[in-house]
């Protein structure tokens, strides 16, 4: 299958039409979804072997819930009895899930979102999570897959994210498995025998399987109390990276002696997607909860009209020894600017599909073991990592919808730290993206909805709201309060100017000029421009003609755009949109409203580094030594928060250890000892 993860490269010739299934560019293509990840090198076939070699933790414990017991490590109990669960009937309570939660992942509560999902699941009815990647969603399906009998499946398209979910649930000692073409038909045998042995909580499946009938037979087999459903969009036609094999899910519940709840998570915001979801799954009367959209610990900045390597070379100098991923649009660009980071003595390392197999899992790899501080990377980075201690994300240039920038913006911060994502915007953005929707999608209507999209991009980057608060409501939930951190809150280094007369000249213009044309005319006709389309409609005639001719045409653009980011202007749909006045404009007109602009006056203040950095240093070195002997990313032994809890705290004995979110009772008895050992000695 031809590679197209990256046909964002609007220089590549690329293929004319990749056709709707690839038309995205947050989710990897179908050639990717077989990337073997390089931490399974020489892992393969030995896995089942290391897995069959460790104690099973589980049915065994599980497979009476109400007694929860505090031995991890029991021996397998070979067939589980099928508790029948009748539909709607409920599953457990609140309370035991979070005592699983502090057990297993060191936690002593769910967050606001997790909750209403997870207790809706509870209650035995089936779910629909709108939820950011990142958001804490796989603890909504995990944490009630531990509440029943039987091996829940769960449905994933990646087969990275695959690997890195099962990596995480055997270090917090929840036996998982999962199923993909990285394996041989006789591995897949071996885990489906297990898996009938009531051996895994969760099994992870690649759709493409269950194109196999053959295969949903030896599921037939499994008692099954739910299928859960990640990036549920990909059975949605209207999706931006619709996947057939989705639509065998369905078959696959149909198969299944008992039909088991049903859980499906997504990010797409349209209630289209939302509506096919529910259809094409045939989730019976579900609760829809749009939660998650809000990450506290995310700060989010818009940077327009600055060079855009100083300000990134600035950020990256005030946060050296921080992770952090910048998305830059195409593969040139990726490339100069690893180039030119690697000059400016950064440790950076680049990632785009232009690359060889070998590089891209080298550089990955290298990201997620911390020798790479920052990933300079098209949008085919990224997906199924999750590293969790990157600081900071960069968006060198705008991507083409909210979804794809949130989905990557959302990288950052996966431990609860606080974290930056900022976006270098400038207005040629725009059209590289316009381009790009022009090349890459088929069909009038399809074409309209993705510069829809693209305006609503284009909005966020030129709105004065709290920007935490707009991308909340794009994703249809409700922002109560302003988030008080992102620069749109955050603005010592703003003024705020009236705009008022020059909104009504341009208001004006456009009205003269019978709303017929898009910004860049309506710019150069307030210029003044004697360019050749101004001459031939004769607008040089018109009183507003050169009315703005002090500011240049950038500066003009820049000012409808914010106009139309505040709703008094509206853009029509389409290759060519035009601009409109709403009905907001007529009150500037009449002299009835003022239109404010924020104006950055100079960049902000470096971060002062907290007084425990050097701590958290020395804890960041021994997570290090211990996860080299594991050979396990960093990460999985323990993330940024629960590293920087322990700085504060600084736990000798296991009681206090125990309390630290992020210890659970796995991961203390593997690790504990170590950090235990090491406050003794400091404090010693
Ligand atoms: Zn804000």
């Amino acid at each position: 299958m031809k590679r197209q993860d990256d046909w964002y490269d609007p220089m590549d010739p690329g293929p004319a039409d990749p056709g709707p299934s690839a038309d995205d560019g947050w989710h990897e293509p179908p050639a990717d979804y077989d990337y073997r990840d390089p931490r399974e090198a020489g892992r393969g076939a030995g896995e089942d072997d290391r897995q069959a070699g460790r104690p099973a933790a589980g049915n065994a414990e599980f497979r009476n819930r109400r007694s929860v017991q505090t031995d991890l490590f029991e021996a397998p109990v070979r067939r589980p009895q099928p508790v029948k669960r009748q539909p709607g009937q409920p599953i457990g309570t609140m309370a035991e899930a979070q005592e699983l939660l502090r057990k297993y992942y060191g936690y002593p509560d769910f967050r606001e979102g997790q909750k209403q999902v997870i207790e809706c699941l509870l209650s035995g009815r089936d779910t629909l999570g709108i939820m950011p990647t990142g958001g804490g969603k796989s603890i909504c399906y995990q944490v009630p897959a531990l509440m029943m009998s039987g091996t829940t499946i769960v449905v994933s398209p990646l087969i990275s994210l695959m690997k890195d979910q099962v990596d995480g649930l055997d270090s917090i000692g929840v036996p998982a498995a999962y199923i993909n073409s990285s394996l041989s038909y006789a591995q897949v045998e071996m885990r489906i025998r297990k898996a009938e042995r009531g051996e895994y909580k969760l099994l992870y499946v690649a759709p493409e399987r269950l194109e196999s009938e053959r295969f949903l037979e030896l599921l037939a087999g499994l008692v099954v109390p739910m299928v859960a459903v990640d990036e549920a969009h990909c059975v949605s036609q209207w999706g931006h990276d619709f996947r057939p094999s989705y639509m065998r899910i369905n078959e696959l519940v149909s198969h299944l002696p008992d039909r088991p709840l049903l859980a499906a998570y997504t990010a797409t915001a349209t209630d289209q997607v939302r509506e096919d979801i529910v259809k094409h799954l045939k989730l019976s009367e579900p609760q829809v909860f749009v939660t998650g959209f809000a990450r506290e610990n995310l700060s989010f900045s818009v940077i327009k009209g600055e060079n855009k390597r100083d300000v990134l070379m600035g950020y990256i100098r005030e946060h050296a020894g921080e992770a952090g991923i910048v998305y830059a649009a195409t593969r040139k660009e990726v490339d100069q600017l690893c180039e030119y980071l690697l000059r400016q003595g950064v440790a950076a390392g680049k990632y785009h599909a232009g690359l060889t197999d070998k590089e891209r899992a080298d550089a990955q790899e290298r990201f997620l073991y911390d020798e790479v501080r920052v990933m300079v990377a098209s949008n085919a980075f990224g997906m199924g990592i999750d590293k969790s201690n990157v600081r900071y994300v960069v968006h060198f240039n705008m991507p083409k919808n909210m979804e794809a920038y949130y989905q990557e913006a959302g990288r950052a911060g996966r431990d609860g730290e606080p974290s930056d994502c900022m976006l270098l915007f400038s207005p040629q953005d725009i059209h590289i993206q316009k381009f790009l929707i022009e090349q890459s999608v088929s069909g009038p209507e399809r074409q309209a909805q993705e510069y829809r999209r693209l305006q609503q991009m284009a909005d966020y980057c030129h709105t004065p709201q709290c920007l935490q608060r707009y991308i909340v409501r794009y994703f249809g939930g409700e922002a109560e309060e302003d988030c008080g951190q992102c620069s749109n809150c955050v603005s010592p280094d703003m003024e705020l100017t009236d705009i008022t007369l020059e909104a009504q000249q341009i208001f004006s213009c456009v009205k003269r000029m019978r709303e017929r044309f898009g910004m860049t005319l309506v710019a150069s006709v307030l210029k003044g421009s004697r360019n050749k389309k101004v001459l031939d409609f004769g607008f040089d005639s018109l009183s507003t003609y050169g009315l703005m001719r002090n500011r240049t045409e950038k500066d003009i653009v820049d000012l409808i755009q914010l106009l139309v980011a505040e709703g008094y202007l509206q853009l029509t749909e389409g290759k060519y949109p035009v601009l409109r006045l709403s009905s907001k404009a007529s009150d500037v007109l009449s002299g009835k409203e003022r239109v404010v602009q924020r104006i950055r006056l100079k960049p902000s203040a470096p971060v002062v580094q907290d007084v425990e950095a050097e701590l958290f240093d020395e804890l960041r070195k021994l997570r290090t030594e211990i996860a080299k002997r594991e050979g396990i990313p960093p990460y999985i032994v323990f993330p940024d928060s629960t590293l920087r809890e322990m700085c504060g705290v600084q736990p000798t004995n296991p009681a206090a250890m125990l309390k630290i979110k992020g210890v659970g009772e796995a991961k203390f008895f593997k690790y504990g000892a170590f950090f235990i050992e090491f406050f003794k000695q400091r404090q010693g």
